[in-house]
């Protein structure tokens, strides 16, 4: 624009300016025209003062001039079509005419003492129109001051916000029914944001946090899915996928027992509502965290699982104390029958032809072969031992299966378990059953031992860990110790230090067994001198950690 065009601009202006001076429209206070009669002699403005009228009088929102008393000067067409009040109806009336009689006085009073203060106030009304319905009018006065500071106007501007209250309200009883039924279900729910952190909960959740003093349990879940999971886990999250009943437990910390869920996760997608995102509208994901506690459950199938451990075990000692005691016969008959043996064939050397030596050597064959039948039978008799299937085994919880089934009779004889498992181990290709029973007579002759003595503390301690090579398994007691001359002896079949005993002497032999199974040794630590200190150690030919809890980590070990 040249210099020329603007200087016609502005006399536009001061002629427009000077016609509203002139002839102002119904309304205008007297000091706003004196203000525009300031304005008018000034050729600087470069905005006509009838364009300020246009923009209030053409405003979307309703607004009005009162005098220091409210008493209403000027209402702009909007102001006309909120109320239902014509100009010529309102004007010179008292605001008040507005009020429904319903707003609490203390907010007239807050409003009266803010605007007399000279300071604008802000807030909401209930308004009642011409035709008597109501509505609220989100309201701001601003107090319009003199050139000496005294208030002389009153510049009012509202608008109708009962549909937005409305919405509100709706929106805000929404949530509060969401979270009444989400508070309600009996389910551990947690809403998490893109960051993790947990923007919504429920009762159930917070019990659970109370428990784990105050840890996130959303976060413990997530690490327990990961564990369980692994990267299948972290394709689910990053892409967004569902996932459900999904079993993780952990250690809720403070020596409580581990813990056991079903967890399940929904994503939720909501549209970005912050100001960057209106044009792009960008998406925002949740993931809502369900978990269902299966700790009692497992406890219970745990239970059943020891009582059917507990009742095969008694039924494998029974088998097994049968078969060493027909072994132990099958022995002791062995003897008799070697020496009729070697009498009826030093009888056939002597003499075989007279009648009294024939007569002999008969009833010497006839023992013979009644003893062999004997021994045959007893033979026969002998149990099988069970061609056990193998597999991958976490000797953690095959300890625990022992302790567990160990600990009415240690509690009898008032004995105390330091059981130190290793967090993880290596899995033992083997058979279950039979590295229970293995560890079970190294526990029971423990037990035993420290049952006899007189005297002292009864301490048993087990302890696993495992080196490159090999998994070695400990188990120690405060009994009265093995002497040095019987360490080899005691491994030996049929031996046995005790007085009364219905087994023969068969456990450490079979112990001893079954670590040879597995090419593992079975040693008495020398240098142990409080009791007695067996330590087993296994090769180690796999590659899997498990975990002492009882889901298995399936992480690779080195
Ligand atoms: P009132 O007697 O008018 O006032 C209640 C209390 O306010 C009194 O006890 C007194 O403490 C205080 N008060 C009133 N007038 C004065 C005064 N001049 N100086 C000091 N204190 C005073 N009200 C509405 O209900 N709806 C509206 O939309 C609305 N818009 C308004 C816009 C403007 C620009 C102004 C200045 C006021 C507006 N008011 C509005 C307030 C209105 O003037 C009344 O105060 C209110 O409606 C209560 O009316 P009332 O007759 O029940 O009580």
């Amino acid at each position: 624009m040249s210099q020329n065009s603007v200087k016609l601009v502005v006399d536009d202006i001061a002629s427009v300016l000077q016609n509203f001076i002139d002839s102002p429209p119904a309304g205008v206070a007297v000091e706003v025209l004196d203000a525009l009669k300031e304005v008018s002699k000034s050729y600087s403005s470069l905005l006509p003062p009838h364009l300020f009228f246009e923009a209030v009088e053409q405003s979307p929102v309703a607004i009005s001039i009162t005098d220091a008393h409210a008493t209403i000067l000027y209402a702009n067409h909007s102001f006309e079509k909120v109320t239902g009040y014509s100009c010529e109806e309102i004007i010179g009336s008292n605001e008040s005419m507005l009020s429904n009689n319903t707003t609490p006085r203390i907010v007239y009073e807050t409003l009266w003492a803010r605007i007399t203060q000279k300071k604008p106030w802000s807030g909401t009304l209930i308004n009642r129109r011409k035709d008597g319905t109501r509505y609220l009018a989100e309201l701001t006065i601003t107090p319009v001051l003199n050139e000496v500071n005294e208030t002389t106007h009153y510049l009012g501007i509202h608008r109708d916000t009962t549909d937005l209250h409305s919405l509100e309200k709706r929106v805000g009883n929404q949530k509060k029914l969401i979270e009444s039924m989400v508070n309600a279900a009996p389910v551990v729910t947690a809403l998490l944001d893109d960051s993790g952190q947990v923007v919504l909960d429920n009762l159930e959740y917070k019990k659970l946090a109370t428990d784990m003093r105050n840890r996130e349990p959303a976060h413990e879940f997530l690490a327990a899915l990961r564990k369980t999971l692994g990267d299948h886990f972290e394709n689910l999250y990053t892409q967004h996928r569902e996932f459900a009943d999904q079993e993780i437990s952990f250690d809720p910390g403070g020596g409580s027992q581990p813990r056991c869920f079903m967890v399940s996760g929904t994503w939720i997608k909501e549209l970005d509502d912050s100001a960057d995102a209106f044009f792009e509208g960008n998406k925002r994901f949740y993931l809502l965290l369900t978990a269902n506690e299966i700790t009692q459950l497992k406890r219970q199938q745990e239970e059943t699982r020891i009582n059917a451990l507990r009742a095969l075990t008694a039924e494998e000692e029974l088998v097994q104390s049968m078969r060493e005691a027909l072994n132990g016969a099958v022995y002791q008959l062995q003897g008799p029958v070697n020496l009729i043996a070697a009498a009826e064939a030093m009888q056939q050397r002597r003499d075989s032809n007279s009648k009294e030596g024939l007569a002999l050597l008969s009833a010497l064959n006839q023992a013979l072969a009644a003893g062999r039948q004997a021994l045959q039978t007893l033979q026969s008799c002998i149990p099988q031992t069970p061609v056990d299937a193998r597999d991958y085994i976490n000797v953690n919880r095959v300890l625990r299966d022992v302790l567990t089934l160990s600990t009415d009779r240690m509690l009898k004889s008032g004995i105390v378990v330091d059981w130190k498992p290793a967090p993880t181990l290596p899995a033992i290709y083997a058979s279950e059953r039979r590295l229970r029973g293995m560890f079970k007579q190294l526990v029971d002759n423990a037990v035993e031992a420290m049952s006899t003595d007189s005297g002292g503390p009864r301490e048993l301690r087990i302890t696993s860990h495992y080196s490159t090579d090999n998994l070695i398994v400990e188990v120690e007691d405060t009994g009265p110790g093995i002497p040095e001359d019987l360490r080899l002896k005691i491994f030996e079949p049929f031996f046995t230090t005790k007085k009364s005993n219905n087994r023969a002497g068969m456990g450490l032999s079979m112990v001893q067994d079954v670590v040879n199974e597995y090419a593992g040794t079975l040693e008495i630590d020398p240098a142990y001198t409080d009791g007695a200190r067996f330590i087993v150690t296994l090769p180690i030919r796999q590659k899997t950690l498990l975990s002492d809890y009882g889901t298995d980590a399936d992480e690779t070990h080195e």
